[in-house]
């Protein structure tokens, strides 16, 4: 069982935890800051220390075989720790805030393009969304203009939990229908950005929307009849 200290604590980037299990996947503490891959959001990166001074690598964070379990996947050939060894997590906090900072700028994005979102991905310096939406309203320059308006109106993020009775008669709180919502013990968890936008998501956010900067919309493709993948990259890149 890892406790998510990610969601709670999105800034935190270094954390003492112990050894859960250790194995060829990797290792499993019983605390983590390290996101585990999903939702669209590449998995963190980083560095474990271990008691005897040694630090490796962590290359890849994933989901486990249950849903309590986040495996922290160490670089090949590494050393690994017994279950109880303590180990000092540090995140790459460069990526990881570019992922945050890049995450919120999706919210916008769906926030402007009030359509269903049918996949999306989230990289270091530029996301996609595909939209189920018309060819008229794939317009570039009025969909970035709107988006940095919205950074420029520098919105608070926060999130909270709803029950999952709550979530299932607000079906307007799924955005994205290739991803389940992030639910566990009976309650979603929601992002709130300003009065922007409202959505079920289980993923890292930045605090305030002007910490993303302003972005461009790179290209917008056609994906099919209906379909529009959306592609934003930092302005200042
Ligand atoms: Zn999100």
């Amino acid at each position: 069982m890892t406790v998510w200290l990610f969601r709670d604590y999105p800034y935190q980037t270094e954390l003492e935890a112990h050894v859960a299990t250790s194995d060829d996947r990797g290792l499993v503490l019983d605390a983590t800051i390290f996101y585990p891959h999903g939702g669209g959001q590449p998995g963190d990166t980083g560095m474990a220390t271990f008691e005897d001074g040694t630090s490796v690598p962590v290359i890849d964070t994933l989901k486990g075989e249950t849903r309590a379990e986040i495996v922290h996947v160490l670089a090949p050939g590494s050393a690994r720790p017994v279950k109880g060894a303590t180990v000092r997590l540090v995140l790459d906090w460069a990526r990881r805030h570019a992922h945050m900072r890049m995450h919120t700028a999706c919210h916008l994005l769906s926030s402007v393009l009030p359509y269903p979102v049918t996949g999306g991905a989230i990289r270091r310096d530029s996301a996609r969304l595909d939209f189920d939406m018309p060819a008229a309203a794939a317009d570039r320059t009025a969909i970035e203009a709107k988006v940095n308006a919205l950074v420029d109106a520098a919105l608070d993020v926060s999130s909270e939990w709803v029950t999952d009775a709550d979530f299932d008669a607000r079906p307007e709180l799924v955005r994205t229908l290739a991803v389940a919502p992030p639910r566990g013990a009976g309650r979603v968890r929601l992002v709130r950005v300003g009065e922007a936008d409202v959505q079920a998501c289980g993923g890292t956010h930045v605090a305030n929307t002007r910490e993303i900067g302003h972005i461009v919309v790179r290209r917008i493709e056609n994906k099919g009849r209906q379909n529009r993948r959306v592609e934003i990259a930092f302005a200042d890149k």
